[in-house]
């Protein structure tokens, strides 16, 4: 039998549509779960996505990815490659899995919204891809945490940081199930492919990769190249969904871009950022995080918003002010809060690291070392007990990330205070302006407690350090500590710290 060319059969095969008769469009495409709002419906048949798979390809191109990854991991595994991975490496591949794979799953889970309730069936048929590349990606991860759970219990976080109330769970979950989980399916092909995946994750995970590969970790690097692949096609769902809404509510368009885009940041700050300026080994540091976005996400995602008619968001001054300041005060909370952490954060403040990072911030003595100066001293006395808090940090009721965490000490620009509001008689406290204008607009976490709204609720069992530590799901082998075991202080101990030789 003769077979009929692609060309023949292709568009009819991706992009047929069904006229309902017995039911409504409304009852089959609900608001709530589609979102078309003000678009008229016929519109939606011209949404186009230029990757055009068919399904057999696209299986034979997956088989293809599937085997290459766990091929190199087998590979790896009888190299003996985890002993000789730095401990700074390890913390950066832990926040990955931590972070990253329940996010995949709720990547899923959203493709999953478009794949039923997206308002064209070619715009259907490529979330049925980007369902299933969302799993495998869930899978590879959960895979390649596991290998080394035997060796260290902090990688079983891969599995358990959504299952659990940790407060980088608590934060990350919140953020992504308003771009992914929650959402009708316009507003996540907004949120999640135009500016999550094309803005953040497809760029920051480059980065990660050359990272993995510059501390040896072959591994976790095919593993991310392995996903980003698929990231590039299936984040093409976000270009027609925003050219057509464009047309007919620019407003609404406009606003899931720039709120998104604000959550991500501030979330980006404590996990990509750190990784860069504080984790990564300085002779395998090839950019600041603040190069990195500059080059990256400052001019090139700047220059795709304004290809589609969007503008600069709002608050980009304080984005890009932030830049100087949000990665340092998260980092160093992050290691005074380093027990309540699922990994070993590296202070990464030696004397050569403190010149490298004075070479790419210049305001950096003045803003964070007076701060890290009196960790030092505690240390180099043999007061560790110092060095731990005494107190939970106090959390945004938007981002969750802690208050002053869009700050800088000593810098009048970016003062260390809440902003607040006060709503149905209540206060609600926010790490930066628009966070609170945010919550304000869209109301979506005015029920979501922040972990210390939590305990002072008596939610939490109970408010001594044990018990909210067992409320995060932190027993006491997950707990966090200093990645060098404050080997590092040693060579303060014979030379004062820089502020006081100053
Ligand atoms: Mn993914
Ligand atoms: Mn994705």
């Amino acid at each position: 039998m003769a077979r009929l060319k692609r060309d023949d059969w292709y568009d009819t095969y991706r992009d047929t549509e069904w006229t309902f008769s017995y039911v409504d469009r409304d009852a089959v495409f609900p608001e709530e779960l589609s979102g078309g709002g003000n678009v008229p419906p016929d519109d939606w048949k011209h949404w186009d996505e230029p990757f055009k798979v068919t399904y057999p390809e696209y299986v034979a191109t997956q088989r293809e990815k599937e085997s290459g990854a766990y091929a190199v991991k087998s590979a790896m595994k009888r190299s003996g490659v985890f002993a000789r991975l730095d401990e700074g490496w390890k913390s950066a591949a832990k926040i990955h899995f931590g972070v990253t794979t329940g996010a995949e799953f709720m990547a899923g889970v959203g493709e999953l919204r478009m794949a039923r309730f997206a308002l064209s069936p070619a715009w259907r048929d490529m979330a049925v891809f980007g369902m299933l590349d969302e799993i495998r990606h869930t899978q590879l991860d959960l895979v390649f945490a596991h290998e080394f759970i035997d060796r260290d219990s902090q990688f079983d976080w891969g599995q358990k940081a959504y299952h659990t109330n940790n407060l980088v769970s608590v934060a990350s979950r919140g953020a992504f199930d308003s771009f992914m989980a929650n959402p009708g399916a316009v507003d996540v092909a907004i949120q999640l492919p135009f500016t999550f995946e094309t803005g953040f994750t497809n760029i920051s995970f480059v980065a990660l990769a050359s990272n993995a590969l510059a501390s040896g970790d072959v591994s976790f690097a095919n593993m991310i190249s392995s996903g980003q692949t698929d990231e590039a096609r299936h984040a093409q769902q976000g270009h027609p969904t925003i050219e057509i809404l464009m047309k007919h509510d620019p407003k609404r368009a406009q606003w899931l871009v720039d709120k998104t885009f604000w959550m991500a940041a501030r979330l980006f700050s404590f996990a990509m950022g750190s990784q860069m300026d504080y984790y990564a080994p300085i002779a395998q540091r090839k950019q600041s995080y603040k190069e990195f976005l500059e080059e990256w996400l400052v001019s090139q995602y700047a220059k795709q918003l304004d290809e589609f008619g969007l503008k600069k968001p709002w608050f980009w001054q304080e984005f890009v002010d932030g830049l100087d300041t949000w990665t340092h005060a998260c980092a160093l909370g992050i290691w005074y809060y380093r027990r309540a952490t699922y990994w070993r954060p590296q202070a990464g403040v030696s004397r050569r690291e403190r010149k490298w990072l004075v070479e790419k911030y210049p305001k950096w003595e003045q803003q964070f070392g007076p701060t890290w100066d009196l960790i030092i001293e505690n240390l180099a006395n043999g007061e560790e007990h110092k060095t731990h808090p005494q107190t939970l940090p106090w959390l945004c009721n938007c981002c969750q990330l802690p208050i002053g965490s869009a700050a800088a000490p000593n810098d009048p620009r970016s003062p260390v205070r809440s902003y607040p509001l006060t709503h149905a008689g209540q206060s609600y406290h926010f790490c930066s302006k628009p966070c609170r204008q945010i919550w304000w607009e869209d109301k979506d976490m005015l029920n979501q407690k922040t972990i210390v709204e939590r305990v002072i609720a008596g939610e939490a069992g109970g408010d001594s350090v044990e018990a909210v530590m067992a409320f995060m799901g932190m027993d006491a082998a997950d707990q966090g500590s200093d990645a060098y075991n404050y080997a590092w202080v040693d060579e303060y101990r014979q030379v004062p710290p820089v502020s006081k030789a100053a």
